[in-house]
């Protein structure tokens, strides 16, 4: 997400970093380079406009360029007025605790049912009791797919039928909530490739019936900027109140997330980073700012870790002080379930510029590890000193690899195990050495 734009916009800074003082001239050069990197993101030209005369307006005063370190008062303004871009402070849909209907919209393939489940799957992890309303009146695979997810994480889903009305679905709907306690229900409509009127008609009068305390707009960002007159259509017919970006993973570029807020006036509550269930995020245009400037991430990293269940510090004493090949594949697997490796680079502060532009991590590499720890027995995780030639020619059989991915892999291991074993020594209370953590 976003990538191309952190890669040209830390390009433009480094060219103003270490001097001493900067010229009005170099400081509009700099920013006309930083509107085409907005453009080339994919970001609308009154927007782009716009970013860079508001950081112009901020930049050139005498205090700016006379500045100790001007560079570093430039990026922060560009830091500031990304976020404000962005949508400012993190905005979340309102959550009573009682009677919140969510409807969603978006036109087909936007992401909509995938949403619809991610969001019952976090709500209910944080003890709500969700509903999901499978409301496609015309395709019965829409309602079948939410049936699936709905099965796969526990919550109930009531199905519409073909060509119901929109208050015989109210009808049903209160049925249902009689007889069973729901806290959060999450309607999924129907949607189409294009928008129509019958379909805004069909969701305007969905919406009249069930009166949600939230009306989210799914947005595919693949689909770049264009997305967004469509956001403004849904709204003016049927009222939004706030927008969910889908396949932020898959975009670069990020230009319909960083225009959404200007050109629509509503707040983006969640982003899409994965087709798993657990792939949704809040929206924190500050943290975004941040992973955009190369500033890391850290407060999302350690979200991540925290929700990883067992890392309590005993346990971690432990490892450190005897690490073994089995600790290693766990911390690996724990890793992997974070996210992507290169992803969870980028969250740490300065350690994407350590990626040479466009280097990805190979995610395959982890996936070679796993199988050939897998490959091993239980006694040879613990004493890998009992791995002869012989024992790593099985394993690399086993685990589909070669010797030389064992042996590497053995290296590895033993470099791992002497950093451990030095943290492991550390006085409790102190981070790593010269790192301020
Ligand atoms: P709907 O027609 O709006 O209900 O769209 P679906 O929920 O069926 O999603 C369409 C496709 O987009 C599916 O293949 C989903 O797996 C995929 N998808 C949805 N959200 C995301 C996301 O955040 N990231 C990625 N990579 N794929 C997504």
């Amino acid at each position: 997400m976003f990538e191309s734009l952190g890669d040209r916009l830390q390009g433009v800074f480094d060219s103003l970093r270490g001097r001493g003082r900067l010229t009005e001239d170099e400081v509009r050069a700099a920013l006309r380079e930083v509107r085409v990197a907005l453009l080339e993101a994919d970001v609308s030209l009154e927007v782009a406009r716009d970013f860079t005369k508001r950081v112009q307006e901020k930049a050139v005063g005498s205090e700016t360029l006379m500045s100790l370190q001007p560079d570093q008062r430039v990026i922060a303004i560009v830091h500031d007025e990304l976020v404000e871009l962005l949508g400012g402070k993190t905005a979340q849909p309102s959550l009573k605790n009682d009677a919140n209907v969510w409807l969603l919209l978006g036109l087909q393939g936007a992401g909509k049912t995938t949403t619809a489940g991610k969001l019952a799957y976090k709500y209910k992890a944080q003890g709500r009791r969700p509903l999901l309303v499978a409301a496609d009146t015309q395709r019965p695979a829409a309602r079948e797919q939410l049936r699936v997810l709905g099965k796969q994480i526990g919550v109930p889903v009531l199905e519409v039928e073909d060509h119901e009305t929109p208050a015989r679905t109210r009808a049903r709907l209160q049925e249902v909530l009689r007889t069973t306690y729901h806290d959060l229900v999450i309607v999924d409509t129907a949607g189409r490739l294009q928008i129509d009127e019958a379909l805004m008609d069909a969701v305007a009068e969905l919406k009249a019936e069930l009166s949600p305390s939230e009306t989210m707009l799914v947005i595919d960002a693949m689909t770049g900027q264009q997305s967004l007159p469509v956001a403004k259509t849904f709204d003016e017919r049927v009222g939004v109140t706030g927008l969910i970006m889908t396949k932020l993973d898959g975009d670069a570029r990020g230009g319909a997330a960083l225009s959404a807020r200007h050109v629509t006036g509503k707040p983006i509550y969640f982003a899409g980073m994965s087709e798993k269930i657990d792939g949704l995020e809040a929206f924190h245009p500050d943290r975004i700012a941040g992973r955009i400037l190369g500033m890391g991430d850290v407060l999302t990293l350690i979200e991540k870790a925290k929700a990883l269940e067992g890392d309590d510090e005993a346990d971690a004493a432990a490892t450190l002080k005897d690490f073994s090949l089995q600790d290693m594949l766990t911390q690996m697997q724990k890793i992997k379930r974070m996210g992507s490796f290169t992803e969870i680079l980028k969250m740490i502060p300065g350690a994407s510029r350590l990626l040479p532009p466009g280097a990805e991590i190979d995610e395959r590499e982890i996936a070679r590890i796993e199988a050939i720890i897998s490959s091993m027995t239980e006694r040879e995780r613990r004493q890998p000193k009992l791995l002869n030639a012989s024992r790593r020619k099985r394993i690399a059989a086993g685990s589909g690899t070669s010797v030389q991915d064992v042996n590497r892999l053995m290296k590895n291991y033993e470099q791992m195990k002497k950093v451990m074993k030095q943290l492991g020594r550390r006085p409790p209370g102190r981070g790593l050495p010269g790192r301020g953590l």
